[in-house]
């Protein structure tokens, strides 16, 4: 019975140690899998704004109110630059400037997921009576539970920054599909999918978080939500130097979002309208230089077109477009192949309000079957479009909208850019 007992007590603690040397075995040689950030994107903040004027300057500052050891890297830095801005613009307060230094700041936040938020300053300022702003990031990415700064080397093994040396930089925002590599304010993505390899899978799957999600759903203010319904709203032709911009304030006070599909040769006539429209975190895309139609265009005019204004809103903004709006709508084989390395984006909803010119037209051609993924055509050029996009976006918020930029749409919608490139809708 004894010796029966000891063979049976033997095999039960070889087979666990077979059990356990596996579960070792499988975990150290597993694959480096990219990290698990397909947790929806939404945006994380709560985020108080300030104004402090005086004869000589004017600030709008914004500030965040989330973890103390968030708050302190993030407004440390946005107060040390506002010192900056004072010293260098108070001091000429005596003469009485018609036109005010002026130091404005934005503050986008990101959920990667559980465990990380990515934080993005945007410091705009520009000098008394000085015509450009000077535009600075900065960006965090904090790991919840340590309450750190998560390096890339904390994600990845050795030898990625080598891999993406055309794109490093050592300012980074951990998004959920990719890195975006900021240098000065040029944007440069690198998808996680590219730097696969070098994943080390570790800090990103962490399963203890500190903040609850109810914690975050607190501290939302806009939300990019896959699962509710959402529109994107185009606009073309400008930048127009006084509708556009009382366009983005309508858009603000709805946390709603555009699409610009600018004319090159408005873009130069409007350089602090192009920035503001960046700063206020819509989206910026090409409908050419002068407005021809690309299919009577040849290659290099087509080229020309595009690039001659993808320039010239680099130039304002450091951002490169993605999205090309073809005039008119319309193209062909030529053109797509010529941009192959752009989102061409049409519409599906269109508002004819360069037609009827008359927002009682508008309004109705636009909501009467609007539905979730639409993508609406409207023209910034035109002032009757003014108070028809106020009446719009009102109606869509209370319907529960989200108004979107068009990439964020695409990328809500689960699109793949490389394999699709002409866009109806979003649910085309
Ligand atoms: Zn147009």
């Amino acid at each position: 019975m004894k010796g029966i007992f000891k063979i049976i007590l033997s095999l039960v603690i070889i087979a666990l140690l077979i059990i356990i040397g596996a579960l070792i075995w499988t975990n150290y040689f597993a694959e480096p899998e990219m990290p698990n950030l397909k947790q929806e994107m939404v945006e994380y903040k709560k985020i108080n704004n300030y104004e402090e004027e005086t004869e000589s300057y004017l600030i709008k500052s914004s500030k965040i109110d989330a973890d103390d050891f968030i708050n302190l890297s993030v407004n440390s830095f946005v107060d040390e630059k506002i010192v900056e801005f004072k010293k260098d613009n108070s001091s000429q307060s005596k003469i009485l400037p018609r036109d005010k230094a002026v130091f404005k700041n934005v503050i986008d936040t990101f959920i990667v997921n559980e465990n990380i938020v990515s934080v993005k300053v945007t410091i705009m300022q520009k000098g008394i009576e000085k015509e450009n702003y000077d535009t600075q990031i900065q960006t965090y990415n904090f790991y919840l539970k340590d309450k750190v700064n998560i390096s890339l080397d904390d994600l990845f093994k050795a030898g990625y920054k080598e891999k993406i040396k055309d794109k490093y930089t050592d300012k980074y925002l951990l998004k959920n599909n990719s890195i975006e590599f900021y240098n000065n304010t040029q944007k440069n993505n690198c998808t996680y999918n590219t730097l696969k390899e070098y994943g080390k899978n570790k800090i990103i799957t962490a399963k203890n978080y500190d903040i609850s999600q109810e914690e975050y759903d607190k501290l939302l203010s806009r939300v990019v939500d896959p699962s509710r319904k959402m529109v994107a709203i185009t606009l073309d032709d400008g930048p127009h130097g006084s509708n556009t911009q009382k366009i983005l304030d309508i858009l603000d006070a709805h946390s709603a979002r555009a699409t610009f599909f600018m004319l090159g040769q408005n873009v130069v006539n409007n350089e602090g309208v192009v920035k503001d429209v960046y700063s206020r975190g819509n989206e910026i895309g090409i409908h050419t230089w002068s407005h021809p139609q690309l299919t009577n265009l040849s290659e290099s005019s087509i080229k020309s077109q595009i690039e001659q204004t993808s320039d010239a809103i680099y130039n304002v903004t450091g951002y490169r477009p993605t999205l090309v709006r073809p005039p008119y709508g319309s193209f062909n084989k030529v053109v797509k192949d010529t941009l192959k390395d752009y989102s061409l984006i049409l519409w599906n909803i269109d508002s004819l309000d360069w037609k009827s010119r008359d927002e009682n037209q508008i309004v109705p051609l636009v909501m009467n079957d609007i539905q979730d993924g639409d993508i609406i055509l409207l023209h910034d050029i035109h002032s009757t479009t003014v108070p028809a996009v106020d009446k719009i976006v009102s109606e869509l918020d209370k319907q529960g909208y989200q108004m979107v930029t068009v990439s964020e749409l695409i990328e809500a919608k689960g699109y793949n850019r490389e394999t699709t490139q002409v866009f109806y809708s979003g649910r085309q």
